[in-house]
């Protein structure tokens, strides 16, 4: 079933989980171990992230080194395939336009259809590490919007054969980011919200934010976003902080703030358990509020730390 008919569906708030594929060499029972423990709150669907190549210099054997393309956590397809047949919930598959081109774009889109995985999280991916910008690939998409429109296309039976005959229309439900505190390359909020806008006159279906840990941030984004006449659902995506090294991390890669209570209570602590624990209580706060506005869903990027997503479940529904 589509994320939209989902929440269409739902009687009050739900929530959905963000997991990430297993590293390469790694089996999937660590990630079953992970997710067992959230099946208990009914998650409608669960996410699971795609990830780009990295470059890396491998050394040979006379000594010199060579570049190297090193995919850390391919499977995406079969994570979410496999998530659907053992816990009998839709699986979302996020895609990437780093890295792949529109052929293998397609290819991955086929794989997901036979499958029936009909739900995708249209994403662009960011530069690979060591690299500030990002660059397409010379035979992939520049922007999400562009990703998109494959999709889009696919669902009217057009695939990259143009002469292809009575293809067969897939039924993608696509949803695509948001950023309550703006994507770190856009100018400003508003020239971000332009280009979000298109993505939801493109198709998009709904919307899933970036990480954020001050509510009143994600109001204003809502409220920006229907004066925009975006229409559609946005899903608040939210993190537990575990770590004191968080509130540097987090802001250096996701490009959010944390506001000065939260960051005081942490600097505070004096065991990780302890920033748990204040970031744990943070988080139901946070989900508490948000669901009394009525959000549709608060979707959590659980990263490794099923028990810490438990806690704030049990304490927020
Ligand atoms: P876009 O919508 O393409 O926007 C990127 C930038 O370009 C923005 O600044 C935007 O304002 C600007 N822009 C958009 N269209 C145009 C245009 N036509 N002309 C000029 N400027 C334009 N990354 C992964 O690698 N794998 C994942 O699984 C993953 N999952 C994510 C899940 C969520 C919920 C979120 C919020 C992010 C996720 N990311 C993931 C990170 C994401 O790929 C990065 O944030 C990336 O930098 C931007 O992706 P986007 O889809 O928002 O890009």
């Amino acid at each position: 079933m589509k994320v939209t008919e989902h929440i269409k569906q739902a009687k009050g708030t739900v929530v959905s989980f963000e997991v990430l594929p297993p590293l390469k060499g790694k089996g999937i029972q660590a990630l079953y171990d992970h997710l067992d423990p959230l099946m208990e709150f009914k998650p409608p669907f669960i996410n699971v992230t795609y990830h780009r190549s990295e470059s890396m210099f491998k050394k040979k054997p006379d000594g010199t080194f060579e570049q190297v393309e090193i995919r850390k956590r391919p499977g995406t397809v079969g994570i979410c395939a496999a998530i659907m047949n053992r816990y009998k919930v839709d699986a979302v598959a996020h895609l990437i336009c780093g890295g792949f081109s529109r052929q293998e774009t397609e290819d991955a889109l086929i794989d997901l259809n036979f499958l029936g995985v009909d739900n995708v999280l249209v994403l662009r991916g960011d530069a690979p590490k060591n690299i500030s910008y990002f660059e397409p690939d010379p035979h992939g998409h520049k922007y999400a919007i562009d990703l998109l429109r494959q999709v889009m296309n696919m669902n009217k039976g057009l695939y990259l054969e143009e002469d292809l005959k009575s293809a067969v229309f897939t039924k993608f439900c696509p949803g695509v980011a948001g950023y309550p505190e703006k994507h770190f390359e856009s100018p400003n909020l508003d020239a971000d919200l332009r280009f979000l806008k298109a993505k939801v006159d493109a198709g998009a279906e709904y919307i899933v934010t970036q990480m954020f840990f001050d509510n009143k941030k994600y109001f204003d984004f809502v409220d920006r976003c229907r004066a925009a006449g975006i229409d559609v659902p946005i899903i608040p995506g939210l993190k537990a902080i575990t770590s004191k090294k968080h509130l540097t991390i987090l802001p250096k890669t996701f490009h959010v703030d944390i506001p000065d209570d939260l960051s005081n209570a942490v600097a505070d602590c004096k065991k990780d358990e302890d920033v748990s624990r204040v970031g744990v209580e943070w988080l139901i706060k946070q989900s508490r509020e948000l669901m009394q506005y009525g959000v549709p869903v608060l979707h959590y990027y659980t990263l490794g730390k099923s028990q810490v997503i438990v806690d704030v479940v049990k304490g927020v529904l």
